[in-house]
């Protein structure tokens, strides 16, 4: 039996997805929002959110998306559980497979968001999100006012994390595996100026250390050149080496730059080299990687797939 043509499917359930579910189902369109492993995306895995506007006491991060979910049941949209493993988008309408399962839509949008690149050290998956480690500064560094913290990485990202977190720590240790920043020339110049920020070079961590509640309070590691081991108390600990987008299934159908991020066509931010299919959120942004900004890319992308739609 051939599947049901829908008019919208959207994949993923993050920000960006139930954002773009929001609009499309509010147009009339009867969205159909296939679900993956981590349903509502990153923002489950943290604890209070302040920065999303709207919420002058912080939201709790679960319970956001638990919103942004109802609000998009409310207009209808319908919600299906399924990891696509493959595309093709070579014929109108396009198709979708998850193992045995096929979906057909005239239109799709991509919202499968970045996964964090983590350590894989022991207590590291533990204290994730709300227990002192975490992978977003802008999201959690005002937590730990006056407190020791330390961040993992030696790119753009570590410094600026490293950067910001100054404003809020007392003292900020950034833990580099080499002898040598990989960030921008002036980023690090920033960074090793900085008199809150205490480099560890050639150091990589071995373990999270908790207190009896479970609360991270120090790490422990391991100086790559002498060999020799310590621990560093802090806090929070703030990994910052990379995300993993999870475009792997569409990418031989989409464009992606060197890093695998979708690679919108020029002057969009959410077009893409196939007409009607469109990417939002993380998995086409490793600047911004917000949930304001994921939010709003969501809201780009349904506007467009209602356009394109309505000229068919
Ligand atoms: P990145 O440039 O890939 O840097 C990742 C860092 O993490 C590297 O220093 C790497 O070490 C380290 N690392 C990777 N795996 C590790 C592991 N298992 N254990 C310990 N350390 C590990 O990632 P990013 O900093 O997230 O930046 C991603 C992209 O976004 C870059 O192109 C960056 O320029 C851009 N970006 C730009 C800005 C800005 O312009 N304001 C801000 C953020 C990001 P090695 O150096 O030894 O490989």
């Amino acid at each position: 039996m051939s599947a049901e043509v829908e008019n919208v499917i959207i994949i993923g359930t993050g920000c960006s997805g139930l954002t773009a579910a929001i609009y499309t189902a509010r147009a009339n369109l009867n969205p159909l929002v296939l679900e993956g492993t981590l349903p509502g995306g990153q923002l489950t895995q943290t604890s209070e959110v302040e920065n999303f506007p709207g919420f002058p006491e912080g939201i709790d991060g679960f319970m956001l998306m638990d919103n942004l979910r109802k609000q998009a049941t409310r207009f209808g949209t319908r919600f299906g559980q399924a990891t696509i493993d493959d595309v093709d988008f070579s014929q109108s309408p396009y198709t979708l497979k998850a193992g045995d399962k096929e979906y057909k839509a005239k239109s799709v949008i991509i919202s499968t968001g970045a996964s964090p690149r983590l350590l894989g050290v022991p207590g590291e998956k533990e204290m994730f999100g709300g227990k002192g480690v975490t992978t977003c500064a802008t999201c959690d560094g005002a937590f730990y006012r006056n407190m020791d913290v330390v961040v993992v990485g030696g790119g753009d990202t570590a410094c600026e994390e490293a950067l910001f977190l100054t404003r809020f720590a007392s003292k900020v240790y950034l833990i580099h595996r080499r002898d040598e920043l990989r960030a921008s020339k002036l980023m690090a110049e920033r960074t090793l100026a900085h008199e809150k920020i205490e480099m560890v070079w050639d150091t990589v961590v071995d373990e999270v250390v908790a207190d009896e509640q479970g609360f991270a309070t120090a790490v422990k590691v391991t100086n790559r050149k002498s060999g020799e081991s310590s621990s560093i108390d802090a806090k929070g600990i703030f990994i910052a080496i990379g995300h993993i987008p999870n475009t792997g299934p569409f990418a031989k159908e989409l464009e992606t730059d060197d890093e695998g991020y979708f690679k919108p066509k020029l002057g969009s931010q959410v077009q893409t080299n196939i007409p009607g299919v469109y990417v939002s959120g993380d998995c086409a942004d490793h600047v911004y990687r917000q949930a304001i900004t994921a939010a709003g890319m969501g809201c780009q992308a349904a506007i467009e797939a209602e356009r394109w739609l309505a000229e068919q």
